[in-house]
């Protein structure tokens, strides 16, 4: 057992919001118990943040945006002061890596592989992109000039979830105050440790009241943020009926939002593809960072011709799968976060077989692992595409595998879904890959690849998967308002109105 954790197993963590550039105390609060999933042990306890202390972290946000420094630093200050909490995700990576580990229980070597450099990286990526972009500049005539300008939108409420808390709450603060914006940030009640570790390791940074953070519940926290009349939008990541919700009360005060949903990507492999290749993608997307993914490709289609071959390695490699401690080098899969999402893959078992699948692998709690909310990985083969294992997002480690005989089946039966994130190709045929892709009606297409991001590109979905794109110019518009401001060089020929008085 690593040392950190026997300390926090020792002594757990008391969490609570920053406000003004001081963690608060808030007396009274509501104390929230936040557990290690592997092994079901108290790490931390939150004390929740009320409407009252809402109310100050967005005031201070406010406050910092209207009148403090920040929105008068220039765009080579703000670049410093991103690459600074760059450098200081990078300095306090191992750490930071066994907190989200320990409070996620996704294995070490993923958090500590791709999880702390991502969010890292995201720091680094928008102090750059700030000092290329631009605004643009029109003619329309001689002597008119129209200018076009990105604005900073003002106080940003970035709402983030449990499975990537600091990776994805990362890429909300680094484009909110790339771009010229004060933040107040709410991690999820279950996963605190990193995003409130984050806001210790950077304090003095930044002046005071640009980033605020409260901790709490969705119903209590979330809502008292969302509903705060003061923020001017909601950058959110999480699932697709909570951000309904955030939208309805948005709609009260026209505020603007960005969405990233939920999905429930198709993974589609043609009898031409690389088959080792396809076979390792598969794999990876329905169970890397324990199948607890936006994107996961966990909606396997396989071409009926090499059905047999696919569906038998698929199986074994998903019997052999790693599951234990995800401190432990070597695990690939961890726990499940918490009980209710473990009792969330049993009835998806035994719906899959109510509805006519076949088991393929997995389907049980883990027999040899009685304290943590273990779950075998589990495959089915369904026999159509309406079950609720191939429509509702599972998020787990859970893979439902479909046959299919042609093309225009696959891609037809892959756009039959509420959800739009992403959608997997697998084919050795250029021209197929790019009809396919057009086809697709998702936010993103990856072909002959697992999971890649580019942050200079946009990241969000189709349908209910979500509104607006993370990355690059995604980012701008989700951060910013876009200004328009037209200029007359010379005086303008126009009707005199109201001559007849003169
Ligand atoms: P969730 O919707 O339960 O919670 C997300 C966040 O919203 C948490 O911080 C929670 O406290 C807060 N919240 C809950 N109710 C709220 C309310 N009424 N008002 C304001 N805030 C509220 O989601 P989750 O279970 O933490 O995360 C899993 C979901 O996130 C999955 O559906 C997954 O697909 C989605 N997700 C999407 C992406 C993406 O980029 N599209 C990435 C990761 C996760």
């Amino acid at each position: 057992m690593s040392e950190l954790r026997e300390q926090l197993y020792r002594t757990p963590l008391k969490l609570s919001g920053y406000v003004s550039g001081r963690f608060t105390a808030p007396a009274g609060a509501e104390e929230i118990g936040v557990i290690d999933p592997a092994t079901e042990t108290r790490v931390a306890t939150l004390l929740e943040s009320f409407a009252d202390e809402v109310d100050q972290a967005v005031r201070a946000a406010r406050a910092a945006f209207d009148t403090g420094p920040w929105g008068r630093t220039t765009v080579a200050e703000r670049q410093v002061a991103l690459n600074a909490i760059h450098d200081a995700i990078l300095d306090h990576a191992d750490e930071l890596a066994m907190l989200e580990t320990i409070n996620t229980g996704i294995p070490l070597t993923q958090t500590r592989g791709f999880h702390i450099p991502r969010a890292a990286q995201n720091f680094r990526f928008f102090g750059e992109y700030i000092n290329q972009a631009g605004g643009e500049v029109f003619t329309q005539e001689p002597g008119l000039m129209s200018l076009v300008t990105y604005d900073p939108i003002g106080v940003c409420a970035l709402i983030g979830p449990w499975n990537m808390p600091l990776g994805l709450t990362a890429m909300k603060i680094a484009g909110a105050l790339a771009f010229g914006n004060t933040c107040v940030v709410k991690p999820s009640e279950l996963t605190p440790l990193t995003v409130t570790r984050l806001f210790q390791i950077i304090e003095g940074l930044l002046p005071d009241g640009v980033m605020n953070l409260v901790n709490g519940r969705g119903q209590v926290t979330g809502t008292a943020l969302v509903s705060h009349p003061d923020i001017d939008m909601v950058s959110f990541t999480g699932g697709t009926v909570t951000g309904a919700a955030i939208l309805q009360s948005l709609a009260k005060g026209i505020k603007g939002s960005a969405m990233e949903l939920g999905g429930k990507s198709a993974n589609i492999v043609f009898a031409d593809a690389d088959f080792d290749q396809a076979i390792d993608a598969a794999l990876m997307s329905s169970f890397m960072n324990n199948g607890q993914m936006c994107l996961a490709g966990s909606r396997i289609f396989v071409d009926r011709k090499i059905s047999d071959r696919f569906i038998d390695s698929f199986s074994r490699r998903v019997k052999a799968l790693k599951i234990g401690d995800p401190m432990v080098a070597g695990t690939e899969i961890g726990p499940m976060i918490n009980q209710a999402q473990r009792e969330r893959m049993e009835r998806y078992a035994e719906s899959g077989l109510g509805e006519g699948a076949t088991l393929l692998a997995g389907g049980h709690r883990c027999a040899n692992l009685n304290t943590g909310y273990f779950f075998e990985p589990t495959a089915m083969l369904a026999p159509g595409n309406d079950l609720a294992i191939c429509q509702e997002e599972i998020f787990g480690p859970f893979a439902a595998l479909q046959l299919f005989d042609d093309e225009d089946e696959v891609v037809a039966k892959a756009n039959e879904s509420d959800f739009g994130l992403v959608g997997y190709v697998w084919t050795d045929d250029l021209n197929r890959s790019m009809r396919v892709a057009s086809g697709l009606r998702t936010g993103t297409v990856l072909v002959n690849t697992p999971i890649v991001r580019d942050l200079r590109t946009g990241f969000g979905g189709y349908k209910q998967s979500g509104l607006g794109r993370e990355g690059a110019k995604g980012s701008q518009a989700m951060f910013t308002e876009m200004k328009t401001t037209i200029i007359a060089r010379e005086p303008r020929k126009m009707p005199r109105m109201g001559m007849a008085a003169e």
